[in-house]
């Protein structure tokens, strides 16, 4: 399985899952052809790409969903409110210019195919297998993504004010870690946003600060190598060094050293090969967890989540 991220922040989110014939787009908010450059940069062909998974309707992860989908005939795979919602986005004008030259670019955007994931649900698409769960955050039907390909797994969250249960079991199953570690608390609150702006930032339903990154990533880290991957970090709020370097320290407290945290850029940034991690060795074995999934019926079964840290550890 191959990873790279083509873009995390307020700016604009994409990352390319890739596995055999499979390559997904998780979020797509740049417009259809920055999305065509940046997987130009990480080797790969627009067409190539299998399904766009969208986390939620807001700008910086949807802008480009519906002109890229259109373009190269690619399904868009998301939670039917959130497929709802980035579709009244086109249409009142908030997304990719490109689509909205006319009527009749509208009518066939509604060509676009729709696969509904709602939230909480499993899938398949291609070769991957795809599992949503909720998180926290002041849209539609906002989610996050498992992304398995054999034993290997992905966990993509970003966007969300709070962390919760399905969140910490998403990032205990993973072998990539990737959540957003939005803000330093002390320099949004210190900083020059407007009240309203930051109270937003702040809410349940807003963003993750560095600390809130930091307790979630330490309730499911453990002795076993796992890569973590932090994104979505403010511009005005936060630094690569700040968001890093306070996630390197609670990772030093908890004897933690073997995890080296790295920040997703705005640009094209960086990247994970399974290949060339143990080559075709599996990787390292999970403690299963004696909780039971809930059923679900069109589900793809996966492996249970591994037991996470209690809190207080
Ligand atoms: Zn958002
Ligand atoms: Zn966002």
């Amino acid at each position: 399985m191959r990873i790279v991220s083509l873009g995390s922040g307020s700016s604009g989110n994409a990352l390319v899952v890739q596995a055999g014939q499979t390559t997904l787009l998780l979020d797509a908010g740049f417009t259809a052809g920055a999305l065509r450059s940046r997987l130009k940069q990480a080797r790969l062909a627009a067409e190539s790409v299998t399904a766009i998974l969208l986390t939620h309707e807001h700008r910086d992860h949807a802008f480009g969903a519906f002109s890229f989908a259109r373009r190269f005939g690619v399904p868009l795979v998301a939670d039917p409110r959130t497929l709802d919602a980035a579709y009244q986005r086109v249409e009142r004008g908030q997304a990719d210019p490109a689509t909205l030259a006319g009527a009749w670019r509208v009518e066939r955007i509604e060509q676009v195919e729709r696969v509904e994931l709602a939230v909480g649900r499993s899938t398949t698409v291609g070769g991957l297998s795809v599992r949503s769960f909720a998180v926290s955050h002041d849209a539609v039907a906002p989610c996050g993504y498992v992304v398995s390909s054999g034993a290997w797994r992905l966990c993509y969250i970003t966007d969300s004010g709070t962390v919760m249960e399905p969140m910490i079991e998403a990032l205990a199953e993973s072998s990539l870690l990737l959540i957003e570690s939005n803000h330093d608390r002390d320099r949004l609150l210190n900083g020059s946003y407007p009240w309203h702006l930051k109270q937003r930032i702040l809410s349940p339903t807003g963003h993750l600060s560095n600390e809130q990154t930091c307790d979630a990533l330490l309730r499911v880290l453990d002795d076993a190598p796992r890569w973590v991957w932090l994104g979505h970090l403010s511009r005005a709020n936060n630094t690569p060094d700040l968001a890093r370097s306070a996630l390197r320290e609670r990772l030093r407290q908890a004897g933690l050293r073997h995890i080296e945290p790295q920040v997703s850029p705005p640009g094209v940034g960086v990247a994970w090969d399974s290949a060339s991690l143990w080559g075709s060795a599996a990787p390292p074995a999970r403690q299963p967890d004696s909780r039971e999934q809930p059923p679900q019926a069109d589900a793809v079964p996966l492996a249970p989540a591994r037991a996470a840290r209690p809190q207080s550890l």
